[in-house]
């Protein structure tokens, strides 16, 4: 998996942070934060540290059957796909 490809999974993201219980205000700086991020960035920001305020920066992660994406901090897997 790309970086490029993790970009498209904001809405998952998102989805991920209203499960965590996260304000709107969190959601949409969050939404605000990643629609941001220059074009090839591999720095992309963990949703759910985030919203606490760390800084963690997700990694592709996973296997052919399923795409996975990791934060390298809290060690969140989010499963974003399968093919
Ligand atoms: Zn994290």
């Amino acid at each position: 998996m790309e970086y490029e490809q993790i970009r498209q999974y904001l809405p998952h993201f998102v989805y991920e942070l209203m499960k965590s219980g996260a304000t709107p205000a969190t959601i949409n700086s969050f939404r605000g934060r990643w629609n941001t991020l220059p074009p090839g960035a591999s720095e992309l920001p963990c949703p759910l540290c985030y919203a606490t305020g760390r800084q963690g920066l997700l990694q592709p992660a996973g296997n052919d059957s399923t795409a996975i994406v990791r934060c390298a901090r809290c060690r969140k897997e989010f499963v974003v796909g399968r093919h």
